[in-house]
């Protein structure tokens, strides 16, 4: 696939996306509407598979973390691109076999999977179960036991690492709801426990130190510290991991003040990562293990953008303006989370000076709920349409019913033709599981 920006301005001043006029794609589409290009998507697949077979002998799998987005779509195209998929809950399991992902390419997380989720995951036969919990170890033993099977598993640790990141995603310090620490002798201890169990094959260990993560520092330590535990591990207990699970949080550009990397310098990332690899094992006495990388944002995030119609604007004098949108916390909570930052455009006038400053709400009934206080943009009116970037990670994968409204449909783009990934839901949708109890007198 050719290397060509995923955004432009065309001729006519209007936005584009993967070759893709966003004023026809909201005519046609509607709004709001998540918009995927598809060659970025599969640019950034690519780029971090094949670090792994050039700098590492293809002894490495990049699995794409589906939480990020998830849709049979997305499973189709990073199975095209042979990598691997991270799933966290049946849900996921359940769209990954639809859209007939190999399960043996499918890694299963979480740190309270449910007895039926686990259960499902040994009937799918997925290539690795995450365990994350003491309990878990017996659940899976049991269910691999009943079917006669031995079943995969890594242990999830935390190596202490914290990484430069928003507090709230952040996940790898010792009090965190994931993993077993190191420090505190946990990790040890759920190793022999994993070991001692005959229907769970151990293969190594996990660790995710959290996300939107530019320094490259905070990955190396992380693989330096989990290497020392696989380490003292094989000293002290005789097993030696043979696969490491380095995770993801590879950060993106989402608004000024983020770096602006194009999909090649994520390669700078993993070979970071396999050069901290190969000089640990060397200085350790290892051998080098398997590796996994679990990248979701990065795949999917600056990929995707979402078009919006501006409805009505409310300017407070010496306040601030308010542009509302026809979008908002049901179908991009991040704001209103952890007052993700963003960016955006006026897509049909993509030409014009950002003269202004917006507070951009969506239509939901709740103050809180906006998209961001900071958008600069040319003087907006009623019936534009505005462009929101970096939207395709934790968009979508998030969005809800809120106060009814639609969850909006995604359309993936590429060399200017648009389809729908996701239809739009209807009002019948709605209503499809709702049920009038027989108790009730009307
Ligand atoms: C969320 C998550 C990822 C992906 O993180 P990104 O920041 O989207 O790259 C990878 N691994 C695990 C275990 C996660 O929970």
């Amino acid at each position: 696939m050719n290397e060509r920006e995923t955004l432009k301005i065309n001729a006519a001043g209007h936005l584009e996306i993967g070759g893709a006029d966003c004023v026809s794609l909201a005519e046609r589409f509607h709004t709001p509407l998540y918009v995927f290009d598809e060659a970025h998507i599969r640019t950034m697949m690519r780029v971090l598979r094949r670090t792994f077979e050039e700098e590492y002998g293809g002894r490495g799998l990049v699995l794409y973390a589906s939480k990020a987005f998830s849709c049979k779509a997305i499973y189709a195209i990073a199975q095209a691109e042979g990598i691997g998929a991270d799933v966290v809950s049946g849900g996921e399991l359940y769209t990954a076999m639809q859209a007939g992902f190999p399960p043996e390419k499918i890694f299963l997380h979480g740190n309270n999977k449910l007895p039926s989720e686990i259960s499902y995951a040994l009937d799918c036969k997925v290539g690795c179960i995450v365990l994350d919990a003491l309990s878990e170890a017996d659940l899976v033993e049991a269910e691999a036991a009943r079917r006669g099977v031995v079943q995969n598993v890594l242990i999830r640790v935390n190596p202490g690492v914290e990484a430069h990141t928003h507090a709230y995603i952040q996940t790898a310090t010792t009090d965190s709801k994931f993993g077993f620490s190191v420090a505190d002798g946990s990790a040890r201890r759920m190793t022999e426990t994993v070991l001692r169990l005959p229907h769970l094959r151990l293969l190594g260990y996990h660790c995710h130190i959290g996300s939107q993560i530019f320094e490259k520092e905070a990955f190396v330590l992380a693989a330096q510290k989990l290497l020392a535990f696989v380490a003292e591990i094989k000293r002290s207990i005789g097993f030696e991991a043979q696969a490491l699970n380095l995770g993801g949080g590879f950060g993106i550009w989402y608004a000024e003040g983020d770096a602006k990397l194009r999909p090649q310098d994520y390669r700078g990332y993993l070979s970071a990562l396999i050069a901290a690899v190969k000089r640990e094992c060397a200085r350790l006495s290892l051998r080098p293990p398997f590796l996994f990388v679990e990248p979701g944002r990065c795949i999917v995030g600056e990929a995707g953008i979402t078009l919006y119609t501006v409805g009505t604007i409310k300017e407070i004098p010496n306040v601030r303006s308010y542009l509302a949108v026809d979008g908002g916390m049901f179908e991009n909570p991040r704001y209103c989370l952890y007052q993700a930052k963003y960016s955006a455009v006026l897509a049909n006038r993509a030409n014009e000076p950002a003269t202004e400053l917006y507070a951009v709400a969506g239509k939901c009934c709740e103050s809180g709920d906006l998209l961001g206080v900071n958008f600069n943009l040319p003087k907006a009116k009623r019936g534009d349409l505005l462009a929101v970037f970096s939207t395709g990670a934790y968009n979508y994968s998030m969005a809800s019913n809120y106060n009814r409204n639609l969850v909006p449909p995604a359309v993936l783009v590429r060399d200017g033709r648009a389809e729908y990934i996701v239809r739009p839901q209807t009002y019948e949708d709605l209503v499809r599981n709702d049920v009038l109890p027989n108790f009730t007198d009307r």
